[in-house]
């Protein structure tokens, strides 16, 4: 993790959490325009454990979706990967990730939560979310097939949200699972080594169960 800024300033961290299944530029692509909009010191990539909201369909497992996601950013120096979600047991919530970050940096550090338009306008619904705001700013980042709806923007508080319009990227892990399993080609909406990972663990193939068990 980072050190504290030769300026003496509070290191200024962005988390961009998701599930990664697999990781691809969409994320990448937000990641590194928010960093360089809030001149972020770094951008910790924290894949989720067990992710509540999608308790409905299996997930790769957890060491799978943090291997790609080291492999996607290990060329960025700005990029790092947080164990914090996959190593707590049981369900993934935000507030436990910005607790969990805002220790490991001994408190001192101001954090920025990064999300697409379409988890912003959960927030709402997540666990002690008056609390997440108090935790960290908030960038919601416009995604392709997400408007962002004003009436729950002007819901969330407007000191701790700011919307950055990013290059629009219609990627989602959802669509790459569904090529793989096509058989049809990922190259270029995930990074090179994660296509090759895909193909090494036969991830998302059709003929077998596309995940394996965590835990
Ligand atoms: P899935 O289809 O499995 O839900 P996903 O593509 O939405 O996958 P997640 O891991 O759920 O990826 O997303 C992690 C975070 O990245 C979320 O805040 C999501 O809104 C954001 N995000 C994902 N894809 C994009 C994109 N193309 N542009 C901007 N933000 C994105
Ligand atoms: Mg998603």
């Amino acid at each position: 993790m980072t050190l504290p800024r030769e300026d003496g300033h509070r290191p200024r961290v962005g988390v961009m959490g998701g599930t990664f299944d697999p990781v691809h530029h969409g994320h990448l692509v937000a990641a590194s325009e928010v960093q360089a909009w809030f001149g972020l010191d770094e951008v910790v990539f924290v894949p989720t454990g067990r992710p509540w909201q999608k308790a409905d369909r299996e997930v790769s497992a957890a060491e799978h979706r943090y291997l790609m996601t080291v492999i996607a950013t290990a060329s960025n120096p700005r990029f790092t990967v947080s164990r914090v979600d996959i190593d707590r047991s049981g369900p993934t919530y935000t507030i436990d990730t910005l607790r969990d970050l805002r220790e490991a940096y001994g408190g001192d550090v101001d954090l920025f939560f990064i999300t697409g338009a379409d988890a912003l306008e959960q927030i709402l619904t997540w666990r002690d979310h008056s609390e997440l705001f108090e935790l960290a700013e908030f960038v919601g980042c416009t995604r392709p097939g997400h408007d962002i709806d004003t009436r729950t923007l002007t819901e969330l508080p407007q000191d701790r949200v700011t919307i950055v319009e990013i290059p629009a990227l219609a990627i989602s892990s959802t669509d790459c699972r569904t090529r793989v399993a096509r058989g049809e080609p990922v190259w270029y909406l995930v990074p090179d080594g994660v296509v090759q990972y895909i193909a090494k663990h036969r991830l998302y193939a059709a003929d077998r169960a596309a995940t394996i068990h965590d835990g």
